[in-house]
């Protein structure tokens, strides 16, 4: 009979931890042997010695963290392959949440936990979609766990701001969002819709849009937001991060119209509170619905939950028969741009995704 993955996947300080592996998977500290789901900055930090991920997240460190802090051995594992390490192998699979993130999938003596690290179902152009992968335990997000999360499709929400361009040609349009994976996202799929005219972007967004188009990822003509030239932004569409769409920066463009693209835009009162007139609701993290199919899905009798609305989704599984267990993993869900925006009173700390 296979060993229980409890007995040998173990949450320590540091994070989820394979002890015959002897690696942590998305560390929150330096470790000797990191396994990184995706880039974002609550599961890619720096200073570990060996870093395991896919080509992309590999490049996307580098870009983020610098050479040296993105891990001094990185090896590459791609989807498909496998590298066995003390034994454990493990496997990468498409997770759908951004360009490069990989559920992470490890067996070992037969018994089989896949971590998904943070994933959505919807379609993404800018990244593969997620594959389920059958599994003794499975390790899911719960960033948007509550029912009254139910996304919208993306497409109608892209055009609804292009109605709001069409409606008010003498306005630009700044739109909030998180530089890795929701930024390159939009761009897609306004490119989908047929917006071909350039993109604006605030500087912060430039470097990430370029290493996408880099790794194969096209974007179309991008071009830098500069304030000082306020009349040629009229009619235009500027994405920015959500910290600088709350500031001065956007106030001086051209009779500014502030969106925001996010799965929290779903919370109408956080819109208002953060002064958005237009919130998108275009999420990187499965929605309440997501959620539960997946974890239908992938099969697994026992699901662990690392961090987000783990009780409902527990509760919500225990119903159909699936145990559930709560991590309580910290430093996820933390991701720096929206820690710094306003956040309405009346919502708990704890519920915060920023690059969701
Ligand atoms: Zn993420
Ligand atoms: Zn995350």
């Amino acid at each position: 009979m296979p060993p229980h993955p409890e007995t040998w996947l173990r949450v320590t300080p540091e994070g989820l931890h394979c002890l015959p592996g002897g690696f942590t998977i998305d560390p929150v500290r330096p470790v000797g042997r990191a396994v990184i789901t995706h880039g974002h900055g609550d599961h890619a930090r720096p200073g570990h010695a060996a870093v395991l991920a896919t080509p992309e997240t590999l490049a996307i460190m580098r870009a983020r963290l610098g050479e040296g802090r993105a891990g001094e051995a990185q090896q590459a594992i791609r989807p498909g392959e496998e590298v066995v390490q003390n034994g454990v192998r493990i496997r990468a699979a498409p997770a759908g949440h951004v360009l490069g993130s990989a559920q992470i999938c490890l067996e070992w003596q037969g018994s089989r936990a896949v971590v998904s690290g943070d994933y959505k179902r919807m379609r993404d152009p800018t990244c593969a979609p997620f594959e389920p992968v059958p599994c003794d335990v499975f390790v899911t997000e719960a960033t948007f766990g509550l029912p009254i999360f139910c996304h919208p499709p993306p497409e109608g929400e892209i055009a609804r701001l292009l109605r709001s361009v069409a409606l008010f040609p003498e306005r630009t349009h700044v739109v909030g969002c998180y530089a890795l994976g929701k930024c390159q996202r939009l761009i897609a799929l306004l490119r989908e819709a047929g917006w071909d005219r350039p993109i604006h972007l605030h500087g912060a967004l430039m470097s990430l849009c370029a290493l996408y188009e880099q790794l194969g990822v096209k974007l179309g003509e991008l071009r830098p937001a500069t304030v000082a030239d306020k009349a040629s932004l009229r009619g235009a569409i500027v994405l920015a991060p959500p910290s600088a769409v709350a500031d001065r920066w956007a106030r001086r463009l051209a009779e500014p119209v502030v969106a925001v693209a996010s799965g929290w835009m779903r919370v109408r009162q956080r819109a208002r509170l953060r002064g958005v007139e237009l919130p998108l609701v275009v999420s990187d993290h499965a929605d309440w619905p997501e959620l539960n199919r997946t974890v239908d899905e992938v099969g697994a009798p026992e699901v662990w939950v690392t961090h987000g609305r783990d009780d409902a989704l527990i509760h919500a599984m225990a119903k159909r028969g699936i145990r559930g267990r709560a991590l309580h993993l910290i430093g996820l869900g933390e991701e720096e741009e929206d820690a710094a925006a306003p956040r309405p009173a009346a919502e708990p700390a704890t519920a915060e995704g920023a690059e969701a």
